[in-house]
């Protein structure tokens, strides 16, 4: 597909729309693209302008930053406040409001905050300040959750021990149960995330299908990619069946990559975890098995965390749950912006609130 030229595209996604519309006819479907990046490819390539309106794209769970609760960074703010800790975080987390602050305020009030791209990043920052408490904030799905682990490994190698971990990270399959089986969600098939995908490969999801009766489409992430994913559910709804597809073939192999699930596995176990705005799901999130659990920053250092609250009129778990577009928050747009956000969907760019702010104009503004 991408070497592709330029009229074979455009024939391409002439058809891919051509088939949708057909297999679409007069019946409504409402598909869920899970990923962050999938929202944000879907409003540049104007891939909602080419569907029918009756063909609904809704956004799920699938920015980490998004689903990351207001607990956990109210738990990264006590920590940036004590002298001896130095915080490493991925640059997002910064903005992502807590029930009373932000990193970034405490960064700007002299908190130890560093922005990193990766945990080996935080590694290095606990070798070259042995004095400090590194402490990563890990959040991700199954994407970015082995390279945590390869940071804790390769700690546990080298002997450092000033360097912890503040583990979020969640796993997909666990939220689009409980998305289905809260029997709210209306969704009708799902367009599954290609860099989880690639770490867990099509297993996990299986049960989609068989348990759920949904379709669903591992789908890439050119726009073609897209709108042939969305092309594929509509086939097997037409159809009347229900599996899991691989649209993704070129970078996502049916078993996954079992290397990185291994040291995955070596580091973490599945646990229960809280998501913003969805609740506490069964099995849903990452802890580190007792081998490594000194570099847990929770059990290690003693913190003293503030009452977490929820800012008031924040929508983030109905857009989440994909039962709300960010237009109908009454905040989007007005007190919510990417300036300054209510809630965490507005922060990342690939929120969902914030990507409908940012790409959605013409269709949020009527
Ligand atoms: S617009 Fe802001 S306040 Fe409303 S749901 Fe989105 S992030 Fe939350």
């Amino acid at each position: 597909m991408l070497q592709m030229n330029n009229e074979e595209i455009r024939k391409a996604a002439d058809f891919f729309t051509h088939e949708i519309a057909k297999l679409a006819g007069d019946k409504s479907f409402r598909l869920m693209e899970v990923c962050g990046t999938h929202t944000v490819a879907i409003f540049k390539a104007g891939i909602r302008q080419l569907l029918p309106e009756n063909v609904q794209l809704v956004s799920g769970p699938g920015c980490p930053v998004c689903v990351t609760p207001n607990e956990y960074l109210d738990t990264a703010i006590a920590f940036s406040r004590k002298s001896d800790v130095m915080i490493a975080t991925f640059g997002d987390m910064l903005k992502v409001p807590g029930s009373s602050s932000t990193l970034a305020a405490e960064k700007a009030q002299g908190a130890d905050i560093r922005i990193v791209y990766s945990s080996l990043e935080g590694l290095e920052l606990a070798k070259r300040y042995p004095d400090k408490k590194v402490i990563f904030l890990a959040v991700g799905f199954e994407t970015t959750a082995p390279t945590a682990a390869a940071a804790i490994l390769m700690a546990e190698a080298e002997k450092v021990a000033n360097f912890y971990v503040l583990s979020s990270h969640k796993l997909v399959p666990p939220a689009l149960r409980a998305l289905l089986s809260s029997g709210d969600s209306k969704v009708h098939g799902f367009l599954l995330p290609g860099h989880v995908s690639a770490m867990i490969g099509l297993t996990p999801y299986e049960f989609l299908s068989k348990e759920y009766n949904t379709p669903a489409v591992v789908a890439g992430f050119e726009p073609l990619d897209i709108l042939q994913s969305v092309y594929m559910l509509l086939r097997q709804l037409d159809c009347g069946v229900a599996k899991v597809e691989n649209q993704y073939r070129r970078i996502v192999p049916k078993e996954g990559n079992p290397a990185a699930c291994e040291v995955l596995s070596t580091v973490y176990q599945a646990a229960d975890a809280q998501w913003r705005g969805i609740g506490h799901l069964k099995n849903s999130g990452l802890v580190m098995r007792e081998k490594y659990q000194k570099f847990d920053a929770l059990l290690n250092i003693p913190v003293t965390v503030e009452e977490t609250k929820e800012a008031k009129g924040c929508q983030c778990g109905s857009v989440l749950r994909g039962l709300m577009l960010p237009t109908s928050c009454p905040l989007f747009g007005k007190t919510c912006k990417p300036e300054h956000p209510v809630g965490s969907c507005m922060v990342s760019i690939e929120g969902t609130c914030a990507a409908w702010y940012k790409y959605g104009a013409g269709r949020w503004q009527v």
